[in-house]
């Protein structure tokens, strides 16, 4: 950028319901990486710890971390330790470049929410950057400046797919964060937020929490979900009538009639259901529906694209298997479901990206 200095880092935050992400730039040796991973980075290559990311860049290194919103106070303690938030002084101009003029790019319903946060503890401004303008921009910065971005994910199997940029639009976005947005981009900075459902990763996870008494994070209910066998709650249509040709009417005996609804007629105890089949009959039902709901938004606009983001995803391949079916059985095979490697640092991305405006 411009006006940045050596050495000084810049950082955008988009601050969810549930998680904030965190993007930030530095140009030389950071200390989240140690040698081993520096060298990685001097090669090219990107460098994993845990759920945080290290990618190299031209000029310098990108990092991608995630903090629970409940713990905000980490996350401060996080910018504060490695004096993040001084890269906006130099993004201003330079008059504005002073002690009390500091700006870090937000979005994020919680950019509104926690600004006074921000100012009193590290005596910076949050500058906001609405939240479907944040997506957008940084949906169609990865879909054009990054290679292999774009990926299809169907039984296991992970395929890049090859966009290209004067090929890109008009394209579906559905971004499953707390709750899900359907956005129709049109071009840069044009788009229509079309949809959305209120049944999305938030819903997993306080269902989850419900259902099993409190006891799983998210990354326990997903881990739950691998050892599960939802044919224990589901009613399948097969359950109904199992002698009947389904495939006349496009179902097949094991098409899910009814998310949980064997549970209605069984005379079993409710404590007696085990968590895994729980926790994989809730993931089928929330995820089957978003892939659906994005169906028919995309055959509304005649998309013949949509590009599935959000923290939600998080590279998990029972989730992107899952709504991959989805479109793939609502569209007769006729689209597929894209995903986007960065996908639950879309919004954070774009506000990176306005520093630039
Ligand atoms: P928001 O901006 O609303 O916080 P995100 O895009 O950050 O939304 O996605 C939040 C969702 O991501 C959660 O509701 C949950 O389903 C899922 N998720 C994935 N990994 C985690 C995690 N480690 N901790 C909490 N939620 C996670």
């Amino acid at each position: 950028l411009p006006n940045q200095q050596d050495d000084i880092p810049l950082l955008a935050l988009d601050i969810g319901g549930t998680l904030i992400k965190m993007v930030y730039f530095s140009r030389h040796g950071d200390p989240l990486v140690d040698d081993k991973q520096k060298r990685y980075l001097k090669e090219g290559l990107e460098v994993s710890n845990g759920s945080n990311r290290s990618y190299p860049v031209k000029g310098g290194c990108l990092h991608f971390l995630k903090f629970d919103t409940r713990k905000i106070n980490e996350c401060l303690d996080f910018i504060d330790s490695k004096q993040l938030h001084r890269g906006g002084i130099y993004w201003r101009s330079s008059e504005a470049a002073s002690k009390n003029n500091m700006v870090i790019k937000a979005t994020g319903g919680g950019a509104y929410m926690y600004a006074n946060l921000f100012k009193e503890r590290l005596g910076v401004n949050l500058d906001k950057e609405d939240e479907m303008d944040s997506l957008v921009a940084g949906a169609n910065f990865l879909l054009k400046a990054i290679h292999h971005e774009a990926f299809t994910h169907m039984d296991g199997q992970k395929e890049f797919v090859q966009i290209d940029e004067n090929d890109l639009f008009p394209y579906l976005l559905v971004n499953i964060g707390s709750g899900v947005s359907i956005i129709k981009v049109d071009g840069n900075g044009s788009f229509q937020r079309v949809d959305g459902t209120h049944a999305g990763g938030g819903t997993y996870c306080g269902q989850g929490m419900f259902l099993t008494g409190c006891k799983y994070s998210f990354d326990e209910l997903l881990e739950l979900s691998q050892r599960g066998d939802n044919k224990l709650i589901d009613l399948l249509v097969g359950d109904i009538d199992g002698k009947m040709d389904y495939s006349k009417i496009g179902l097949s005996a094991s098409t899910i009639a009814s998310s949980f609804g064997k549970v209605v007629s069984e005379k079993r105890k409710l404590k007696d259901y085990r968590h895994e089949d729980i926790s994989l009959s809730l993931l089928r039902m929330i995820s089957y529906n978003i892939g659906h709901i994005a169906y028919l938004n995309a055959k509304i606009y005649g998309l013949k694209r949509i590009f599935f983001g959000g923290y939600f995803i998080r590279g998990h391949a029972c989730i992107m298997d899952t709504i991959s079916y989805a479109v793939d059985f609502r569209s007769n095979g006729e689209e597929k479901a894209l995903f986007l490697r960065h996908d639950g640092f879309v919004g954070a991305l774009g506000a990176f990206m306005s520093y630039e405006k």
